[in-house]
């Protein structure tokens, strides 16, 4: 089986970590499974790993006019502690005592990663895939036809693989809301994918829309700089942190006009600069109609488990779920597709797998969710990662990673300003101690 990953950002190291692994032991004859990996290819666009931790100051298109994958800024230190930003057989380095790391230092670990498993040399950089269909000629039946381009020559091939493991990211296609008087508004609008540094704010008044993880730590880092901050966002719950006497918060904004906002709460105020932090739209824009995966309402179907495409399992999308322990996830996701690939787990019908789908879909309805939180996780998380581990009989994720995701997710609400002053340490499976 020639298996094929795109993208080698955390998701495609742990891709190729895992394909690789089955091809040596292919290659000992060691595999039970009824079919091997015999080769593995991955394409990355750009001329490092990494994928969103490689931090440029760049936004717009790259010299190639591809839009820039990266949605980092210079600033950035993880939201999440170390301890479950691992993937199961590779952890941060002990030896660094706090638990929430800058960008440099999650690149640094993704770099180790890949040197430790020798898998650089499967990575082919600088190739954009840009076209993935079924093929339907006479001697390639049954497997996928795809269209890369190598950048720095300029030249597309088309190859032939049995399998794709899609792992392009899911933070680059900014989602900007549509709201009344867009176009009149004078001022700056910008996305939290084209933020960088917060120099372009001093004195200003800044409206940062949504509440999320971006929209938070921006509002706040923005504040250093910026006159006033107001945080606008619909939260169910009020923001208990307690943020700088130039932050306010606003409920969702109304209407734009020349230099002013309104907001819903009919108050107004003058804005020199909107910044979204309003999230990403799922987006593969290679895959062509025939592959059988659609994007409705930013839920991605029909997949089994989030994960495999029900009409081509050969086609796994890797990496869909968030507010997850990503590295781990995507760890565990690998192996639950190279399972079935290799044949020693046998897929459900096609039945069944639409089936599921549309049961958790129903359930997520009722809880009062919409299309666009089907693959948000969160407290579920725990969840889904036992169900992968036990549908397919894997090593599970150790239930300690949820829970401290959960606590830490709470301290972020809590106390922005210091929750990143905390440590952590794991002492098993199941608890952990904050140091
Ligand atoms: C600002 C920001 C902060 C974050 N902070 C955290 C955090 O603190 N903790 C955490 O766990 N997660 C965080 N995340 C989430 C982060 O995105 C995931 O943890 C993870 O890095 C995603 O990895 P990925 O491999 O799925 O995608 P990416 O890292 O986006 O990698 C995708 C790769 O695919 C390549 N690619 C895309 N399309 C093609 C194509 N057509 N052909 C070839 N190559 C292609 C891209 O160039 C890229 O290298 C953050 C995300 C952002 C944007």
């Amino acid at each position: 089986m020639r298996v094929l990953v795109i993208g080698a950002g955390s998701a495609g190291l742990a891709a190729l970590r895992h394909c690789v692994k089955d091809l040596k032991k292919s290659a000992e004859s060691a595999t039970i499974g009824t079919r091997k990996i015999s080769e593995v290819v991955c394409y990355e666009r750009c001329d490092k790993i990494g994928g969103t931790w490689v931090y440029t100051e760049k936004i717009g298109v790259d010299k190639y006019g591809l839009p820039i994958h990266s949605s980092m800024y210079d600033s950035l230190r993880t939201n999440l502690p170390k301890e479950v930003m691992g993937y199961p057989d590779f952890q941060y380095d002990v030896k660094t005592t706090k638990s929430y790391l800058t960008r440099t230092e999650i690149l640094d670990f993704l770099e180790r990663y890949c040197d430790h498993f020798d898998i650089r040399q499967y990575i082919q950089f600088v190739h954009n895939v840009e076209l993935i269909e079924p093929s339907l000629e006479e001697e390639n039946q049954k497997q996928w036809k795809v269209t890369v381009r190598n950048l720095k020559e300029g030249l597309t091939k088309v190859e032939y693989f049995d399998a794709i493991m899609v792992c392009n990211g899911h933070y680059f296609q900014p989602y900007v809301p549509t709201i009344e008087g867009n176009e009149k508004f004078k001022g700056k609008k910008l996305h939290s994918h084209d933020y960088r540094v917060p120099d372009a704010f001093e004195n200003k008044t800044v409206v940062v829309v949504g509440a999320g993880p971006s929209g938070m730590d921006l509002a706040l880092e923005i504040s250093k700089k910026a006159r006033n901050v107001i945080l606008s966002h619909h939260n169910k719950d009020p923001i208990r942190t307690i943020f700088p006497e130039n932050v306010i918060q606003l409920p969702d904004i109304k209407k734009m006009l020349e230099n002013e906002v309104e907001f819903v709460d009919n108050t107004r105020r003058e804005v020199d600069v909107i910044l979204y932090c309003t999230g990403y739209k799922y987006n593969f824009s290679f895959l062509s109609r025939q592959c059988g995966v659609r994007v409705e309402d930013n839920m991605v179907t029909p997949l089994w488990k989030h994960l495999l495409s029900v009409e081509n399992p050969t086609l796994a999308l890797i990496g869909l779920p968030f507010y997850v322990c990503a590295f781990s996830m995507f760890d565990l996701q690998v192996r639950f597709v190279v399972e079935y690939w290799t044949g020693k787990k046998t897929l459900p019908s096609r039945e069944q797998m639409v089936a599921e789908e549309t049961q958790e879909l129903e359930k997520k309805k009722l809880q009062g969710l919409k299309k666009r939180h089907f693959h948000m996780m969160g407290p579920e998380q725990g969840r889904y990662y036992d169900d992968l581990a036990i549908t397919a009989g894997l090593i599970p994720l150790p239930p300690v990673l949820t829970k401290l995701h959960n606590e830490s997710s709470l301290r972020f609400l809590e106390d922005l300003v210091h929750y990143r002053e905390d440590r952590y340490q794991i002492l098993d499976d199941f608890n952990f101690v904050q140091l």
